[in-house]
């Protein structure tokens, strides 16, 4: 079992990189060492830009590289997104270059040469190089293999090699010489996104899509020893690549110096300690970093004309550490006002226009609580977030109970496992229904858990494992009376045969209770017949020498009703959502669990219905008198059940109950507020929660509607926007 992969590393690294390519531009040390200065500045620091592209590689091109659906889509994305941050800095650095004359005897092809490759201010040469590296590995993936590409684009770094710190030895060759001499006229320096970009934005990619040195249970030490292998490499290569750049430099033999042999074995072994490097994911720090890089070169033009006003110049310019000190203090104030800022901004999208859902991430965390402190020791919870966490957004309820602690997830098929992933979900993510053969590449790429519906698909997946790198990992589910899923728990050698199959990792086992909601006698006996049932086959197989890492068999219900029943695993759903199946249930229950999930509308035109006069579609609704009626913004399309028509619904509107009237639309519904006073366009309406003294569960909902809440909550339609409270 076990978390996978974390980017908390990387994101912790790219405040280094930042810190450290204001030292490039700063040189901090050269007040006291040349020597030590051109360590810190044209060695150490060197490190920090390719960082960046293989960051880049690594998420915005194994997509590409593998040619997945819709990737073409998102990498226009990605170089739109990029171009756009390229024309804001462009913006910001536009006044200071124009002020310092840069671009005095400017002509087309120099215009062309800095937007291109030289960057229309000194560092932003970054950007144009993403661009450009990103479209030139797209067009290899299309026209060569993995090594090709990786062949290709190594040749480019060593001609690049040859523009830079290595150019001393094509000057020694007239013929080269002229060559690169033609070249410098379209780019200033071979560090770009020719010749320097595509090998680390390829290397990004693939050793981030290699599997994680296993942190599974039973290989944690050659996880560690993994590490520091590939610690060990870092600290050789680096050395190699200190000695390489002084070499080089008293031969002096360097045009410049960002490339070097020794920096790709470095970026290599780097980047996979960072990738073990086991730290939550920080959005924040990913965001500061890139505007730390983005505003550091204004803050040095800040920090000069500060130092001049107030007379500090000795300090906070001529001596270089002061000068580095008060910039990157700076810099990191500037960045960090502008990150919440567009974090801010960011979040205005989910405004509450039309029809919503909000969250109460802290009911979440009171109901995994109080859940769990009814569970015995050794039992945690594994919460299931199918259906999009029934209809709560199964990526923000997954990352709330990740930091909560919780580790593993259950989910319905591969589709909503692969989603979780790819927003950054780690841990265990397990499948409990059926995966089509054809999606079995999924489980292996993106690390998930399958349930195996019985032994002959036991087989199929074992097959599929042969010759892979790693094994399938399987929970084996059995069938003790349910008669759905699940090989029938009579059967165990079959289950047996599952635990010995070569390419299966057996990490569970489980099975599903199907009456634990009725407490009647009839029920109460076929639900411990289960568990008896499973926890007798769990016993031989143990006696068998079969190793079943996890069992477990309740899920909300018996939680409730039969915590005794324990596991390893308990696998929540709808009491985690705060409410249970029926109204009868969510009524016992509700002082320890809290409804997370409200809907809300609002009322979209108000009007008078005169007697006689009827409203909506199919004249269903007739008034028997004078009224006034109201136009909410939320239909069946959204979920809203279309059996609550014609008077069964009931919504909320200021604090009341009022009932639904006519048919429910697909994207409006009429509701009778005649009792209601002030009602106006634009007012809150509450669907499912409370206002007022009046609260409306889903269950109610569920029980007008003629169904359970689970059903309600799981089809809140997508079109919904979402307010999150923490
Ligand atoms: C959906 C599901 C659960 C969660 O059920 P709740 O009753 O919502 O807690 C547990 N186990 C399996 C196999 C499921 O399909």
């Amino acid at each position: 079992m076990g978390t996978r992969r974390s980017y908390g590393g990387l994101d912790r690294f790219r405040i280094i990189a930042a810190v450290l390519v204001i030292a490039i531009h700063t040189s901090p040390l050269s007040s006291f060492t040349a020597e030590g200065d051109f360590f810190l500045t044209r060695i150490l620091a060197r490190i920090a830009v390719p960082f960046f592209f293989m960051v880049t590689g690594q998420f915005v091109l194994p997509d590409i590289i593998s040619r997945r659906r819709g990737s073409e889509r998102r990498l226009l994305r990605y170089l739109k997104k990029t171009a756009l941050l390229y024309g804001v800095a462009i913006g910001i650095y536009l006044p200071i270059g124009i002020y310092a004359g840069h671009y005095k005897e400017i002509t087309a092809g120099s215009l062309l040469k800095m937007l291109l490759f030289d960057g229309t201010f000194y560092h932003l040469w970054y950007f144009p190089a993403c661009l450009l590296g990103v479209g030139l590995v797209y067009l290899m993936s299309r026209c060569m293999d993995k090594k090709g590409m990786m062949a290709l684009s190594g040749g480019l770094y060593v001609l690049g090699l040859l523009g830079d710190s290595y150019y001393g030895l094509v000057e020694k060759v007239p013929f080269l010489s002229i060559i690169y001499e033609a070249g410098f006229q379209i780019f200033s320096y071979t560090r770009n996104g020719i010749f320097l970009a595509p090998i680390f934005l390829v290397l990004g990619a693939e050793i981030g899509g290699e599997q994680p040195v296993g942190r599974r249970k039973g290989a944690g030490e050659k996880s560690l020893s993994g590490t520091g292998f590939d610690a060990l490499c870092f600290a050789f290569s680096f050395l190699a690549m200190t000695g390489e750049a002084f070499v080089l430099r008293h031969q002096e033999l360097q045009r410049h110096d960002s490339m070097y042999l020794a920096l790709i074995p470095t970026m290599i072994c780097l980047y996979r300690v960072l990738l073990a490097w086991n730290k939550k994911p920080a959005k924040v720090l990913r965001i500061l970093g890139g505007w730390i890089y983005i505003l550091h070169p204004a803050m040095i033009v800040v920090v000069r004309g500060a130092a001049r006003v107030l007379h500090m110049t000795e300090l906070l310019v001529d001596n270089s550490l002061g000068h580095y000190l008060a910039v990157t203090v700076l810099s990191a104030a500037a960045a960090f006002g502008v990150s919440l800022l567009s974090i801010r901004l960011s979040r205005r999208k989910f405004a509450c226009s039309r029809a919503w859902v909000e969250l109460d991430m802290e009911a979440l965390g009171q109901n995994a609580d109080y859940l769990q402190s009814r569970l015995p020791k050794g039992c945690s919870l594994m919460p299931a977030v199918k259906a999009d966490a029934y209809g709560h957004g199964a990526v923000s309820v997954a990352k709330a109970l990740r930091q909560k602690g919780i580790r593993s997830f259950a989910v319905a098929c591969a589709e909503e496992a692969v989603a979780l992933r790819e927003q950054g979900i780690e841990g265990e993510i397990l499948i409990l229904g059926y995966t089509h053969p054809d999606e079995f590449a999924l489980l292996c790429r993106y690390g998930l858990s399958q349930t195996v519906v019985d032994a002959s698909y036991g087989e199929a997946l074992d097959r599929y494992g042969r010759g892979r790198k790693e094994k399938i990992h399987v929970h084996i589910g059995v069938d003790t009376g349910m008669h759905r899923i699940g090989e029938p728990w009579e059967n165990i050698d079959r289950i047996e045969e599952l635990f010995h199959r070569e390419y299966l990792a057996v990490e569970g086992m489980f099975t599903h209770l199907c009456a634990d909601d009725v407490l009647e006698k009839r029920e109460r006996e076929f639900t411990l017949g289960q568990a008896r049932a499973f926890y007798r086959l769990a016993e031989q197989l143990r006696e068998r020498g079969c190793v079943c890492p996890k069992i477990h068999l309740q899920s909300s219900y018996s939680v409730l009703n039969y915590p005794e029943l324990g596991g390893d695993y308990a696998r929540v759903g709808i009491a985690l959502y705060g409410v249970l199946s029926t109204r009868e249930d969510t009524r016992k229950w509700k002082d320890v669990l809290r409804p997370v999930l409200s809907l809300k509308a609002r009322v979209a035109a108000v009007k008078e219905l005169h007697a006689g006069e009827s409203a909506g579609y199919g004249l269903q609704f007739t008034a028997d008198r004078e009224m006034r009626i109201a136009t909410l913004s939320i239909g069946y399309a959204d979920g809203l059940p279309r059996a609550l028509s014609g008077g069964r619904g009931r919504v909320l509107v200021g604090g009341i109950k009022v009932p639904v009237i006519g048919r429910i639309c697909m994207d409006q519904t009429i509701v009778d507020v005649s009792r209601v006073p002030r009602v106006k366009t634009g007012d809150e309406v509450v669907l499912i929660g409370s206002s007022g003294q009046e609260e409306i569960t889903a269950a109610d909902l569920a029980g007008w509607a003629g169904t359970i809440s689970n059903e309600i909550l799981s089809r809140l339609g997508g079109r919904l926007e979402r307010a999150i409270r923490y």
